[in-house]
Formats: structure tokens, C-alpha cells, sequence
């Protein structure tokens, strides 16, 4: 748990990390594009205004048309204005005017527009006129508005590098300060464009890196979870492994420790005389020697299997006899150890069998049935035929097996009852040598089973 723990928060770690360096490099990226576009269009602007030098009241021509209409009756007006109040809300009347007049009616933007496009840019920028100074200029100049960073009304052509520091924004560019002297005001104003393309321009021109970053980023996660996943799957192994060293362990000291106490007894005077006890001890060690025979020829048979190909040597078998006889002799084998029914429905299907093989898995599934029971053991077979299949279902009314361990059950090694380990012998290999059998003859087998309820092994096969 430990160790689970380790490796996950260091995963945990590696990747924040990478996630903050993959942001940083983007964020790196981002600023120098934005600084690129920035200073392409700022270029791209001037230019533009250096090539309407000649023309450029021409893209105000409507502008200046009408201002001068509206300026010729205010100032008229202006002087008959003697109260204060109606003279400030007349000024923000007229700054109103001017500010709508210059947004709506210039022909600056059309130019621009047309001009980034001949240049092969993107022309989806937004216009933003900013008044600084507006005088109406009657028998007094009257000053409607003055910025408070105004300086001259004639300001030198001087503004590189303004922009910056008029908006602090790069998405900002001061195309140009203006100023109009007419017969009836005085304007100054900057023409400002906002370039509102350009978010979406940097994901353009970021995106194969951000792809990358995002696709890198994935497959780490990817291998990690994978390794993750191993090294846990490994720990499990592992443990299972440990687990039947024990359970082995305990097998193989049995039948040993029975005939070493025999040995024992052999030497006895009073056994040597009694001729019947030592035929007893004799039959005991013959049996503990033949259990541990057993024991040592599934080891070496599984781990013969794990290297060589699964050889079944099969044969035509009617499946309705051979099940009579493999429930008889286990009848008869385990005396009354549990009461059994049979209810078969084969209609005569003969399926391609390994005799000993086939005997041994459903003898597997028995011994099980009435090892993993606490009560009177009672075990019902069913087995019948459909189209294709044999199917034989054994059926307990024992322990159970819970959810999460039935996922593991033909798992080599694997053993449900951990926890207690001893309570029940066997070395958690007999259900996977159930499935490695049931797989071998292109067939499988499954359990369905409630905890205190039953099990129910279900194999099929086909025929
Ligand atoms: P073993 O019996 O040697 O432990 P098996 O591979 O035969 O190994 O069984 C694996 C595990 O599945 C057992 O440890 C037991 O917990 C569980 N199991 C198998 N058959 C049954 C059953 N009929 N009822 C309840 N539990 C079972």
C-alpha cells in the first residue's frame, strides 16, 4: 500500500511538473506571437498612412462636410447661451456629435481594411476614435473638450512606439494622431485600431506546438497509467506467489510429517509384534506417499504447461455417459460427503473430449463444491445441449464467492479465502486448471455466486 502510494504521488508530482513547463514554453510562445503580430500590423498601419499622405482628407471628407454644417449654426447659437448649466450639457451635445460623426462617417477604416488585405493579412480589426482636444472656434474659441495629456494642437509626426504606451495593450495599434483646423473648430483626435483576430490568429499559429504539447502529454499519461498498472499487476503476482509458497509449503508438510510419524512408530517394539498395525502404517504411508506424488505432479505439470502447448489427446465421448461415470466414482470416492443430483438433457451429444483431462476438471469443480461448504454439502448437476454447445452446470450450496474475488478465481495461485488461509487446504490452482482444460477444448467456464448463499460453475463446450 505503501508503495502504491509513493509511486502515485511521484506520478502526480512528474506530471504537474510537465504540465507547468508544457505551460510556460506555451505561454513563451504565445507573447512572442503576440509580440510579432503586434509589430507586423503596427508596420502595416504606418505604411498604410504613409501611403494616404497625399489623400488623406480625402477619408474624412464626409466627416469634415458635416461637422462643418453642424459647427456653422452652433456657432450661432453658443453666444445666446448665457446660463451655465445649459452651456455644459450644449458642450457634451456637441462632443456627442463630433465623437458620432467621426466614428460612423470616416472612410479611414475602409482604406485600412483594403490595404491589409492587398497585404495579405487579416483585416477583422475593430476602429476606436478617441477625441483630444475640440475647440469651436466663433468670435471666441469656446474649448468643448481638452484630454488632459493634450500638448499642442499641431503635434509633430512623431509616434512611434506611442501605442504602447498609450494603451499598454498589443492588441491596440495608434494608427495615427489627426488634427483638423476648420473655419469653425479646432479637432484633434487618434485613430486606434483593436485587433480582435488576433486571439484566434495565435491559436492558428500555436496550434500544431499546443497539439503537440497536449498529444505528448497524453501518451505520458498513457505510459504511466500502463506502468502504473503492471507494476501493481506484478505486486499481485508477486503476493499471490508468496501466498502459495505458504499454502505449499503446508501441503507438502502434511503428507510428510503423517509418514515421518509412521516412520517413527515402525521403530517401536510393540508395533513390530503386531503384525495388523504394521500393514496400518504401511497403507498410511503408501497413501500420504501417493497424495504427496500428486501434489508434486500438478506442480510440475503447471509449470510444464506455462512452457509447452496444452496436448489434449481427444475423442469422440458421449457426454451423458462419461458424466454418470465421473459422478459415480466421485460418489463413491468421497463416500457420503455431500448428496448430489443429476438432471441431464444431452439428447445424446458426443463432444471431442480428453478423457482425463475432462475427469479431472469436473472432478475439480466436485471437491471444491464440497470443500468450500460449511454445512451438509448438497450439489446439483444439470448439464444439457443446445445447437452448438454442451453445457454442465455444477451448483453449491456453500460459502460462496464473493464479487470482487470471482473476478480472480481462475487465476493461478489464487486463492478467495486469504484471510484464512489454512482454514481450507488447496494451493489455488484446481479452478485454473478447470479453465486452462475448459479453454483447451475451445470451450470455457464461468461462476455466478452470492456469498453464504452458493456457488454455480457453469462450463461449456463445443461439440
Ligand atoms: P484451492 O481450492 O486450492 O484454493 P482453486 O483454484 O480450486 O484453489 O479455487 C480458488 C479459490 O476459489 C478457492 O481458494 C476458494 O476460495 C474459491 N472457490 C473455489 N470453488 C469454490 C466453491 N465451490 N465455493 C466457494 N468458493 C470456491
Amino acid at each position: 500500500m505503501q508503495k502504491r502510494n509513493t509511486v502515485l504521488i511521484l506520478g502526480i508530482i512528474a506530471f504537474a511538473i510537465m504540465i507547468i513547463a508544457q505551460v510556460i514554453i506555451i505561454r513563451g510562445g504565445w507573447k512572442q506571437v503576440d509580440e510579432m503580430l503586434y509589430l507586423r500590423y503596427r508596420s502595416l498601419s504606418q505604411e498604410a498612412n504613409i501611403s494616404l499622405r497625399g489623400s488623406r482628407s480625402m477619408v474624412f471628407d464626409t466627416v469634415n462636410y458635416l461637422l462643418d454644417y453642424y459647427t456653422e449654426s452652433v456657432v450661432k447659437e453658443l453666444p445666446k447661451i448665457t446660463d451655465d448649466k445649459e452651456l455644459e450639457n450644449k458642450k457634451e451635445e456637441i462632443f456627442e456629435y463630433f465623437s458620432t460623426v467621426l466614428n460612423k462617417e470616416q472612410d479611414l477604416s475602409q482604406y485600412l481594411s483594403e490595404y491589409f488585405e492587398n497585404q495579405g493579412a487579416e483585416n477583422e480589426f475593430t476602429h476606436r476614435i478617441v477625441i483630444t482636444n475640440l475647440e469651436i472656434l466663433g468670435d471666441d474659441t469656446l474649448s468643448i473638450y481638452r484630454d488632459p495629456s493634450f500638448r499642442e494642437r499641431r503635434p509633430s509626426r512623431d509616434f512611434e512606439g506611442l501605442a504602447h504606451s498609450l494603451t499598454g495593450s498589443t492588441s491596440t495599434i495608434l494608427v495615427n494622431r489627426f488634427w483638423f483646423d476648420r473655419n469653425n473648430y479646432a479637432l484633434n483626435f487618434n485613430y486606434f485600431i483593436d485587433l480582435t483576430f488576433k486571439r484566434s490568429m495565435i491559436f492558428r499559429e500555436l496550434s500544431a506546438s499546443l497539439g503537440m504539447s497536449i498529444f505528448s502529454i497524453l501518451i505520458v499519461v498513457m505510459i504511466f497509467l500502463y506502468t502504473y498498472r503492471n507494476l501493481m499487476e506484478e505486486k499481485r503476482l508477486s503476493n499471490l506467489k508468496t501466498d502459495f509458497i505458504n499454502n505449499m509449503t503446508h501441503e507438502l508438510k502434511t503428507p510428510l510429517a503423517t509418514i515421518t510419524v509412521a516412520g517413527k512408530t515402525l521403530e517401536m517394539e510393540r508395533i513390530r509384534t503386531d503384525e495388523s498395525k504394521i500393514l496400518d502404517t504401511a497403507k498410511l504411508i503408501g497413501k500420504q506417499s501417493v497424495h504427496l506424488n500428486q501434489l508434486i505432479n500438478m506442480i510440475l505439470e503447471i509449470s510444464m504447461w506455462e512452457r509447452t502447448e496444452f496436448q489434449l489427446d481427444k475423442k469422440k465421448i458421449d457426454v451423458e455417459e462419461i458424466m454418470n461415470d465421473i459422478v459415480f466414482s466421485f460418489r463413491t470416492g468421497c463416500g457420503d460427503c455431500a448428496s448430489l443430483t443429476e438432471k441431464y438433457t444431452f439428447n445424446g451429444a458426443k463432444a471431442d473430449i480428453d478423457l482425463v483431462y475432462f475427469t479431472t476438471l469436473i472432478n475439480n469443480l466436485l471437491s471444491n463444491a464440497v470443500k468450500y461448504s460449511e454445512k451438509e454439502s448438497v450439489i446439483n448437476i444439470e448439464g444439457e445441449a443446445d445447437n452448438n454447445n454442451i453445457s454442465i452446470k455444477i451448483a453449491d450450496n456453500g460459502i460462496g464467492i464473493s464479487r470482487s474475488d470471482q473476478k480472480h478465481v481462475f487465476d493461478k495461485f489464487y486463492r478467495a479465502s486469504s484471510g484464512n488461509i489454512h482454514k481450507y487446504k488447496g494451493l489455488g490452482l484446481g479452478l485454473y486448471y478447470v479453465k486452462k482444460i475448459a479453454v483447451a477444448h475451445g470451450g470455457d467456464v464461468t461462476v455466478n455466486s452470492k456469498p453464504g448463499k452458493g456457488s454455480i460453475f457453469t462450463v461449456t463446450i463445443p461439440y
